[in-house]
């Protein structure tokens, strides 16, 4: 985040596929702005989802979105829900390297059998929360970082409350979330947004405890205009964020830092699943040759890729040796 921001006047500027980090003019109060535009419509359209599934995925891209770009350095965030459901798994996750843009990825891995009998309109909890369902959250910066992992159980009706509750136990700050995922009306795009507003007076040191009572005041205040937010302005591509945080907060005044861009992005690659073809036994390789090649999948992006068995085998030999 840039240490100087930029007081928004005259909104205009941002477009899709971004994040703004952003504050509240006097209040203890930051937030965080995601619009997914191109990034969200090629995820979710290399499978062919139930709608129902591909929404949730898209708010949970969002979300791992607003989670990414709270990294300091560069690493890797992950959110990964697991449950005996519909939808046994779904994965986001969000990669940051050098050139400072945020690269999105992620899927959901379904039960079409289980799926059935959730009928047309699955609840959310249904679908990835049922049967012991839980989300973890991982955060990975490399080799000299220490892994942070921290998991909460899938209760609530929408991914926007599991991560409410998730920050308010597991971090301790106050926060709300909204997210949002659908079709675009007029071009039938997939698009996802979302806001959030975190409290961070508690965390603060060195505060005031007189302060408290007005900063609980002003807290209220910032939550009911966050939670004023309409669906559609989540979505919108004619409203950019700059103009969605004037029209939300502008009375309190509202200052926005650098934003961050996101694009998809598959870390996948043939180096990588030769590595994971390596690991089978002849008996594997002779199983998965059809036709004369081996193919494998990538579940993230769905790239299909070819290999030969002689690749598989020597590839085999290498990591034995
Ligand atoms: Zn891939």
């Amino acid at each position: 985040m840039n240490d100087t921001p930029i007081v928004v006047k005259d909104p205009a500027g941002s477009r899709d596929n971004e994040i703004r980090p952003f504050a509240i003019e006097g209040m203890d109060v930051r937030g965080r702005a995601v619009r997914l535009g191109t990034v969200v419509d090629q995820i979710l359209k290399a499978h062919d989802y139930p709608e129902p599934v591909a929404k949730i995925l898209g708010e949970m891209l969002t979300l791992t979105a607003m989670l990414g770009s709270m990294l300091k350095f560069n690493g890797i965030v992950t959110i990964q829900t697991k449950s005996g459901g519909p939808v046994p798994m779904m994965v986001a996750d969000y990669e940051l390297r050098d050139d400072g843009v945020g690269r999105l990825r992620g899927y959901a891995d379904i039960n079409a059998e289980v799926m059935a009998q959730y009928g047309k309109n699955p609840s959310f909890h249904g679908l990835i929360g049922s049967k012991n369902g839980y989300l973890a959250l991982t955060i990975d910066q490399g080799d000299d970082m220490e892994r942070y992992q921290g998991i909460v159980e899938l209760k609530g009706e929408t991914l926007s409350e599991v991560a409410r509750n998730y920050f308010e136990n597991s971090e301790q700050t106050p926060t709300e979330i909204r997210l949002r995922c659908d079709h675009d009306p007029v071009t039938n795009h997939w698009r996802a947004g979302g806001i959030m507003v975190q409290h961070l007076a508690r965390g603060e040191e060195g505060r005031e405890r007189l302060l408290e009572r007005n900063t609980e005041e002003e807290w209220n205040r910032a939550s009911v205009l966050m939670h004023s937010v309409k669906t559609e302005e989540l979505l919108d591509p004619q409203l950019t964020l700059d103009q969605l945080l004037y029209r939300l907060f502008n009375e309190d005044g509202v200052r926005v830092f650098d934003s961050v861009a996101l694009v998809h992005a598959c870390r996948c690659s043939r180096d990588r699943l030769l590595t994971v073809i390596s690991q089978f036994s002849d008996d594997d390789v002779d199983h998965m040759t059809v036709d004369g090649k081996i193919s494998v999948n990538c579940q993230f992006c769905n790239s299909t890729y070819d290999f030969t068995p002689d690749e598989a085998r020597a590839a085999a030999e290498e990591a034995k040796a």
